[in-house]
């Protein structure tokens, strides 16, 4: 049914300033996969982010979230179909405790019960988050503010998460408990669509993926068909 048809998206075209950035890119995420988007810098990984939150809107082609045109939606009604973002940076309100932090992230719910009950997910997907629930979150380390951040997106009760995830550049400690917070959020039932340029440690938790380079989509399958296929290794290198 269309309702779990998860994020379609057919053949959009996106702009900046009349130079087409994204040139017919079509890909689907499906419920409780982790699917993800690879390529190299400047490939049009960040534009089919906005595009899908509708701060660069696709001018052509369409974007269906559980059978609903979201193409040209306000972004605000995006979101509150369901689709959160997870910025890169993993930004945390360092000044406030975890829990504060958590909170934020469902300032549009109105039912303390309801926000009760995110949270207490929260924290069963991530059960540190609860032991250091007073902490000021500047003090957490980075992998445990990863879970903040995430944490955070989650008490939206998103259908869909959207993590862009730059690991270029971070240390390999960081990377992999970052990876390790994604999977562990999967296994609790999140649907995600990862963005990411680190191929190995993507592939190594994805279920499908597709390689973007220069505006389009270049490769796609099952992680395991693009972890061989020689078109990946291109998109970065050629
Ligand atoms: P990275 O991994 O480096 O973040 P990316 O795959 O996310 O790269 P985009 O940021 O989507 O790539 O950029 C795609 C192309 O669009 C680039 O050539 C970039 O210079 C251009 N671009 C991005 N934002 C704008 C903008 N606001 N105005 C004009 N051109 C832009």
């Amino acid at each position: 049914t269309a309702a779990s048809d998860g994020l379609v998206i057919e053949g959009i075209h996106t702009t900046y300033d009349r130079v087409d950035v994204l040139t017919g890119v079509s890909l689907r995420v499906l419920p409780g996969q982790i699917t993800c988007i690879l390529g190299a810098n400047g490939a049009g990984k960040s534009t089919l982010i906005r595009s899908i939150l509708g701060l660069t809107p696709a001018y052509r082609g369409r974007i269906r979230f559980n059978g609903e045109d979201i193409t040209r939606l306000p972004t605000h009604r995006i979101v509150s179909r369901g689709i959160a973002c997870i910025p890169e940076g993993r930004k945390v309100f360092a000044k406030l405790s975890v829990e504060e932090n958590l909170r934020a992230g469902a300032y549009l719910e109105p039912s303390a019960r309801e926000i009760a009950h995110r949270l207490e997910h929260v924290y069963a997907v991530f059960p540190r988050l609860a032991e250091r629930a007073g902490q000021l979150a500047g003090t957490m380390s980075g992998g445990e503010q990863a879970m903040v951040s995430i944490g955070r997106g989650m008490m939206a009760a998103p259908q869909l998460l959207i993590i862009d995830e730059p690991s270029l550049g971070l240390s390999p400690l960081y990377v992999k408990e970052n990876f390790a917070v994604i999977e562990r959020l999967h296994s609790f039932g999140s649907t995600v669509l990862l963005v990411e340029q680190n191929v190995h440690q993507t592939l190594a938790i994805a279920h499908r993926g597709y390689v973007l380079a220069q505006g389009h989509v270049v490769a796609e399958g099952s992680a395991r068909e693009l972890a061989d296929n020689p078109r990946v290794k291109e998109a970065y290198f050629g």
